[in-house]
């Protein structure tokens, strides 16, 4: 039997719309380069990006074209979120983190048509402007200082587009965007998103078991718009219309707090190096900043206990969540059941893991033997799948191991599920350390020596070992003016784990290296360390 609902695309058209009839009084505040705030509304965003699509179109944008962006959180960056997908164009941020080679590189390899770029970025552009073949770079004044000769200004090329612009015919499964993984294991690879994935990504982001986000939210993301879409944010808080705060290039710890207070934000995100020091500055002046209760969603990499439960003490409640580039990037979020509330170090326990799968991802862990029970213990890596999910990377034929025979997607995570389905992420494939041939969780080292009060991060790795293939080694940085010895730190660490899980070294940096997203950088640890044991 056929239904008799109506065929209703889930195109981005649809969700501007929205927010220029619905929420035109909503705000969008964006702190420029000079720190000062600009601020304008959802209804000047909306006749704003409607321009762009249109300004695109004339300049020969065809559908399906890559317009890239090199740019901080801004408005004209959420422009470009919305103004690119409605001309039919994709939607192309680059991680202007990365060495000007991989940013070529990523140009080239996503054949990137038209560029809009920050003019505080114009000279990181410089650096790849001779490596790649883009036809138009348009230049965005955030700094009020002229355009550079040769340059289009991206004021006056919204000047060009046409108000009453109409939107081309969309399919839901045509591509809106692609962000390339930051190359945490590899070469950048790229993924391309539809209107649809979007769409439904934005939809389950919002529930209340998710991010839970509403219109009656400030939301501030501090995740840069190049990793993974922003976390999808910038879709979701138009979805629903709530007052969004980007915070341009300034993301010091005091810069984000000020920023915190004179919006009074409700919901932010980003990695947990960025909640580090937040925390920091935050138990150095307690009272410097009037804030909000905030909820405070951290992703990328796992989040420790020891913060959670430092920013509880503070009135601010931390969400863990899980993604990828490859899943839109939302997997999972650490919401707590009903029947799992009220014991306070059960609540942590499950607060610090990744959480449940959000609606329509589906999840299992794989094993040497097969699927993996889900018993809370058993490891296995873990495989997704859903309609936010890639099912393959835009060219880039030999990466197809990635997916198995019977259509899962390997996230290269080694997990234990428990029985309530909660996933638990003891490592990256790579980063495992095999100690005697069984598995030691760097995740659970790490999580544990930050709950030290003298530590302010620790990232554990393996270094060889002739009689045990591998054994665990501390990276430490200390808190400011602590001190702590390594016997000290095993001691600390012997009540928890097992004698042979407890690390054979510990070594004291003054910064652990990191990637572009701010994760711990292990490869390079590892190769500094690798030696260790001949030192
Ligand atoms: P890259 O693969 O280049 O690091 P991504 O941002 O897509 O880029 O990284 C996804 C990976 O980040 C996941 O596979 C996982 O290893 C890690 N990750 C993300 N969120 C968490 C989390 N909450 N806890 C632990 N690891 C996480």
């Amino acid at each position: 039997m056929q239904s008799t609902m109506m065929d209703f695309p889930l195109t981005l058209p649809h969700l501007l719309e929205r927010a220029g009839k619905l929420f035109p009084k909503e705000e969008i505040v964006t702190r420029l380069p000079d720190k000062s705030l600009h601020r304008y509304t959802f209804g000047d965003f909306y006749q704003r990006s409607r321009r762009l699509a249109s300004a695109l179109q004339k300049a020969g944008l065809q559908k399906g074209d890559r317009v890239a962006t090199l740019s901080w959180n801004t408005y004209a960056h959420l422009e470009a979120y919305f103004g690119i997908p409605a001309a039919g164009g994709v939607l192309h941020p680059l991680n202007l983190r990365l060495h000007p080679s991989d940013i070529a590189y990523i140009i080239n390899h996503a054949q990137d048509r038209f560029l809009i770029v920050d003019d505080v970025l114009l000279k990181l552009y410089e650096a790849v402007r001779e490596q790649v073949n883009l036809e138009k770079v348009i230049v965005v004044p955030l700094s009020g200082q002229p355009v550079p000769e040769g340059f289009m200004s991206y004021e006056d090329f919204l000047a060009t587009g046409d108000p009453d612009f109409s939107y081309p015919a969309l399919e839901e499964r045509d591509a809106a965007g692609m962000c390339y993984t930051s190359g945490t294991t590899g070469k950048p690879k790229g993924v391309v998103y539809s209107h649809r994935s979007i769409a439904l990504h934005s939809l389950a982001s919002a529930l209340p078991d998710a991010l839970n986000l509403a219109g009656h939210d400030v939301l501030l993301p501090v995740v840069p718009m190049f990793h993974v879409l922003a976390w999808g944010l910038p879709f979701t808080g138009v979805m629903v219309g709530s007052k969004m705060v980007l915070p341009g290039p300034h993301l010091d710890p005091v810069s984000l707090l000020d920023l915190f207070e004179s919006e009074q934000v409700t919901k932010t995100a980003g990695v947990p190096t960025i909640w580090l020091g937040v925390l920091q500055a935050l138990e150095k002046e307690p009272t410097r900043w009037k804030l909000k209760p905030m909820e405070m969603v951290v992703g990328g990499s796992a989040a420790p206990e020891a913060m959670i439960r430092a920013y509880d003490r503070l009135g601010h409640t931390v969400l863990h969540a899980w993604g990828m580039t490859e899943m839109s990037p939302l997997g999972t979020v650490s919401r707590l059941k009903r029947y799992l509330r009220g014991d306070p170090a059960l609540e942590y326990r499950y607060r610090a893991q990744q959480g449940l799968p959000t609606p329509w991802v589906e999840i299992r862990a794989v094993g040497e033997q097969g699927v993996v029970p889900w018993d809370g213990q058993s490891l296995g890596e873990l495989q997704v799948r859903g309609p936010w999910v890639a099912a393959s990377y835009y060219n880039l034929e030999e990466e197809s191991d990635k997916w198995t025979p019977d259509g899962w997607f390997r996230t290269g995570d080694v997990v234990a599920i428990d029985p309530e389905g909660y996933i638990r992420i003891a490592d990256r494939t790579k980063d495992l350390i095999k100690s005697g041939g069984e598995w030691i969780s760097s995740i659970d080292l790490e999580n544990a020596l930050m709950a030290h009060p003298a530590v302010k991060e620790a990232a554990v790795i393996a270094i060889p070992d002739p009689k045990w293939d591998e054994r665990p080694l501390a990276a430490v940085v200390l808190k400011e003016g602590a001190s702590v010895t390594p016997e000290e730190l095993a001691r600390f660490l012997e009540p928890r784990f097992a004698k042979w899980w407890l690390p054979d070294a510990y070594v004291f940096l003054d910064e652990i290296p990191r990637t572009s997203t701010g994760k711990f950088l292990k490869s390079k640890l590892r190769e500094q360390f690798r030696n260790y044991r001949q030192v």
